[in-house]
């Protein structure tokens, strides 16, 4: 354990309130990649951004649906990591307020946090925007696989549409409040997993900042944050969350 988990997990245990916000680098370890990374994994041949894109289900479900069910796929089955673990272990001992996260895997959930922001939403679901009806995420896989041309379609046989943000959709507005809301009231906001470069996201932590809380941040990769952090870890980040919570643990 390192002097930053120790300086860290202080500023944890003398936080009035702490939040965390998460992207797509908590659920590598789990085996799920970063589908925003072109030209990596399972999406070396699409542009996630152009396909995923709202435009492309109401014009073109199949192709939509083509690449979405890839995404499904890569997503079954996936348990969540110490990372995720971490948080929720976090919240339970009472020092985590809430989880807000870009990820629409649904693993902070199943990890046990309990408190959990999906702004951009989560696969548990898909909807018929024309009638309104709602499935399960078990039963839209069964119907994406029984249907001819690989589109899941509602009873009344209009394709569905996961309830996740696609590109070209805003956020769900009141998800954003809650997160702009906790964003500004946190002492603390650990950024975990995140490039923090999507907006409106990635001006969450600019929020905390504003109000005269502080950041840390834990992440491989560069951010713009990084001269602002309290604290900066860019190691592996199940170690790293699994020896903050340690060091939160250990010294009560
Ligand atoms: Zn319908």
């Amino acid at each position: 354990m390192s002097a930053v988990h120790d300086r860290l997990a202080e500023l944890i245990r003398s936080a009035g309130s702490v939040v965390a916000l998460t992207g797509a680098g908590i659920s590598v370890p789990s085996g799920i990649p970063d589908f925003r990374s072109p030209g990596t994994g399972l999406w070396a041949n699409v542009d996630p951004m152009e396909v995923a894109h709202i435009s492309v289900w109401r014009r073109d479900p199949e192709r939509f649906w083509g690449f979405y069910g890839q995404r499904f796929a890569a997503l079954e089955g996936k348990r969540p990591n110490g990372a995720h673990r971490a948080l929720a272990a976090l919240e339970a001992a009472g020092r985590l307020d809430a989880v807000i996260t870009q990820n629409i895997d649904g693993l902070h959930a199943a990890a046990g946090s309990h408190d959990v922001i999906e702004v951009h939403g989560s696969i548990a679901t898909a909807s018929c925007l024309a009638c309104g009806r709602q499935y399960s995420l078990d039963d839209t896989r069964a119907r994406l696989a029984a249907d001819a041309d690989g589109v899941p379609r509602c009873d009344c046989a209009q394709p569905l549409k996961p309830d996740v943000v696609l590109f070209g959709e805003l956020l769900d507005e009141a998800a954003m409040t809650r997160a702009s809301e906790l964003a500004s009231g946190a002492d603390l906001m650990l950024c975990i997993g995140s490039s923090l470069e999507v907006y409106p996201v990635a001006g969450l932590p600019e929020l905390t900042l504003e109000a005269g809380g502080r950041i840390a941040i834990v992440t491989q990769s560069a951010t713009r944050y990084d001269h602002y952090a309290i604290a900066r870890l860019s190691g592996d980040v199940e170690e790293d969350l699994e020896a903050l919570v340690a060091a939160v643990e250990l010294r009560h």
